[in-house]
């Protein structure tokens, strides 16, 4: 289908034929558009002739002068050297290939015009083989009237030839063709120059444009920009929002039935926090209309008993409710807790792993289709093809950051039952810094568990070289000899399994043989579920001192009793994962510590990462410099980030735009042509996303 929003391929451009359109592909090219928004990485200034005299090492400019003196240096290498001069003061030309008549056309007297960047050389400054044009005196065309723009390229393709299509693209957009689609009033609101004009200047700055700014992405233009981009970005994920939600879903009403028991049964009052996030939930599921809801809470915050009480308010209007984690020991956690508060209630809980097989299999698929299960608990495996819910109403995915948007939408799919669509309550474990709240999860509505059960006692996180690992092992031994347990966790650089738990494996031995007096366990990510597990259950009931582990135990598991962590090599994780790792200790009430063991030498931003693991244990704090660090491709995960590839839009540049995105997407969710037509401009046709 083509509208009047589409813009015509490159290949009615002159000159653009079958292998230049198949480069301009590479870059994501295939129409005016497309060549409109590619934008340049930096400018030349072409428009002014630099004094010789004036220049500084590192300027690039232009230059004219005449040559003095235009000699070929017999040295290491052969070269052409050319003395130029312009009454303020001389500078060398140098080129190391030149034909004979090149070597003519520089000859002593003639005027010649240079654009390159002057560099220290042997002899004062220096240009290497500048672009250059030289006349007998003058008849030098004059300077450019805008200032050079710099594109990304790729290979085979000449900036040149792509400045003169980017000319054509910008007579094109004279026409009118391109169309405004923020309507007049907000731009005018949020002082965001008009789309041509943005586009004109990007392209072809003036003389006196403030290149710093543009250099640095600031520039109103640029801004214009990049807040559509982000619009479009947000409107997809209010589309989402709108499609599920347009499906409706049952409504629960809280009777209290199976809720209250569980809230009396618990060991435990709940926290205020999550009195007020169940609060929450429970107000979404007494809507028709499909809850979106992501809790965040940091590790230890007591996410499962929300979880618990919104599955217990779906069971008690007599629907069923699944609860999906990202792997079996979490998944198998949660079972035996779900279990544990549902038995005493009468009802009854469903298993699905990869693991469960067979006849166990047959027989639990069958629970689970006839509702004889009310709350089913698994991994992935819940997406499975043979997988029949009973009249499924709400869906709970732990530790999101696990699942891509994807799978995300692909459960919800899943609940379905013709008209209706689940309830969806995702929780993480990850904070999530308010910038990525505010992009990536635009479609979801936020909760958040913002304080920790009573009795706890911070981590204590020291940061030690792994020379010193002999006190770390005697501090280990000593822990254990007083009845504690703790991790012993291997990292690596290879993306390889086999690797990391190849490492895992040589470490144990090695702690066998310094720690003979204690029992030490491993689990690593090629291990047998069952072993896993077994291993799992093991330290769990206190029948092992130490695990040593990769980071695979980074998500989740709850073993009290542990209270001392040694990472080797934090200064390969990230920070949110380092945050979740150490999380693992400090569940119970004696004083816990984290040990940091890393490898010498670290570079400054290593030493500004560990310190902020030593500073604060803030998961929201860790969160906000992680993405500050590394970006949100890497906080968001690989599976995240196919929406946030911005084309000029950057998260952390521009995150001061995400709160009028949000207040421009919301009059603007209400017209589905323009919210249509912001959406195809900068993500296609959407086709990923908008099956809902
Ligand atoms: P997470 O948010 O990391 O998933 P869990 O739900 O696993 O945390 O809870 C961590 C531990 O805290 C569990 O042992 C749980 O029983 C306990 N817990 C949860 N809520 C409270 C509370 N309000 N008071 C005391 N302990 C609690
Ligand atoms: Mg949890």
């Amino acid at each position: 289908m083509t509208s009047v929003y589409d813009s015509p391929s490159v290949t009615t451009l002159k000159g653009v034929g079958a292998a230049l359109a198949l480069k301009l592909e590479r870059l994501g090219i295939l129409n005016l558009q497309d060549l409109l928004f590619h934008l340049p990485l930096r400018y030349q200034d072409r428009t002014r002739i630099l004094p010789i005299g004036s220049l500084r090492p590192g300027d690039e400019c232009v230059i004219e002068g005449t040559i003095r003196a235009s000699d070929v240096l017999m040295g290491k290498r052969r070269s052409l050297l050319c003395r130029v001069q312009d009454g303020t003061g001389t500078i060398t030309l140098r080129f190391f290939h030149f034909s004979a008549a090149q070597k003519n056309g520089l000859a002593v007297g003639k005027t010649v015009r240079c654009f390159g960047e002057a560099r220290p050389g042997p002899s004062g400054l220096e240009m290497v083989h500048p672009e250059y044009s030289a006349a007998a005196d003058t008849g030098i065309k004059p300077v450019d009237e805008h200032l050079t723009p710099v594109y990304p390229m790729t290979e085979g393709l000449q900036q040149n030839r792509m400045r003169a299509l980017i000319a054509q693209a910008l007579s094109w957009l004279e026409t009118g063709n391109l169309t405004e689609l923020i309507p007049a009033d907000m731009r005018q609101q949020w002082r965001l120059p008009e789309l041509k004009t943005s586009l004109k200047y990007l392209h072809a700055p003036p003389v006196d444009a403030n290149v710093d700014q543009l250099q640095k992405g600031m520039h109103p233009s640029q801004r214009r920009l990049a807040f559509e981009e982000l619009l479009a970005h947000h409107l997809t994920l209010l589309q989402l929002r709108q499609k599920v939600q347009q499906d409706g879903a049952p409504a629960f009403m809280s009777t209290g039935l199976y809720t209250q028991p569980f809230l009396d049964g618990l060991p435990f009052a709940m926290t205020n926090a999550q009195l007020r996030v169940c609060g929450e939930v429970a107000r979404d599921l007494e809507k028709p209309i499909p809850m979106l809801r992501l809790v965040q809470g940091d590790v230890g915050s007591g996410k499962t008993v929300v979880a618990a009480y919104a599955a217990l308010q779906a069971v008690e209007n007599n629907f069923q409710a699944a609860v999906m984690a990202p792997t079996e020991i979490l998944a198998e956690q949660h079972l035996q807790n779900f279990t544990q508060w549902a038995e005493p209630l009468g009802l009854k809980v469903a298993w699905l792993a990869g693991k469960v097989k067979g006849k166990q299999r047959e027989s639990q698929l069958a629970a689970i289709a006839d509702g004889s299960a009310q709350i089913v608990v698994g991994t992935h495996a819940l997406f499975q093809e043979d997988v029949r819910f009973y009249n499924l109403g709400l869906a709970v995915i732990d530790e999101q950051h696990r699942f891509g948007v994807h799978q995300r939408l692909s459960l919800r799919e899943k609940g379905r039952d013709g008209v209706k669509t689940p309830h969806q309550l995702i929780m993480t474990a990850t904070p999530i810094p308010r910038t990525l709240t505010m992009s990536a999860y635009a479609d979801l509505d936020c909760s958040i568990i913002d304080e920790l059960p009573p009795g706890r006692t911070p981590v204590n996180t020291v940061v030690i070289a792994d020379s010193r690992r002999d006190q770390v092992i005697e501090r280990v031994r000593a822990a254990c000899s007083e009845g504690r347990q703790a991790y012993w966790v291997c990292t690596l650089i290879e993306e390889s399994e086999v690797m990391q738990c190849q490492a895992a494996e040589v470490a144990e031995a090695l702690l066998k043989e310094q720690l003979p007096e204690l029992r030490i366990g491993l689990v690593h990510g090629r291990m047998k579920a069952k072993e896993k597990a077994d291993v799992m259950a093991q330290f769990k009931a206190a029948e092992l001192d130490l695990l040593v582990a990769t980071t695979v135990i980074e998500v989740g598991v709850d073993v009290p009793n542990s209270s001392v962590m040694i990472i080797e090599n934090p200064e390969r994780l990230g920070l949110s994962q380092l945050h979740q790792l150490r999380g693992r200790v400090g569940r119970g009430s004696v004083e816990s510590f984290c040990v940091l063991m890393y490898h010498a030498p670290l570079s400054k931003q290593g030493k500004a990462r560990l310190a902020v693991m030593r500073e604060t244990t803030d998961g929201f704090i860790i969160a906000e410099k992680d993405l500050e660090l590394r970006g949100p491709g890497e906080v968001l995960g690989t599976r995240q980030t196919g929406m946030m590839q911005f084309k000029i839009a950057d998260l952390q540049r521009d995150k001061d735009l995400l709160e009028r995105v949000r207040q421009v997407a919301e009059p603007i969710s209400r017209n589905p042509s323009i919210m249509q037509a912001i959406t195809r401009r900068w993500l296609g046709q959407g086709e990923e996303y908008g099956h809902v």
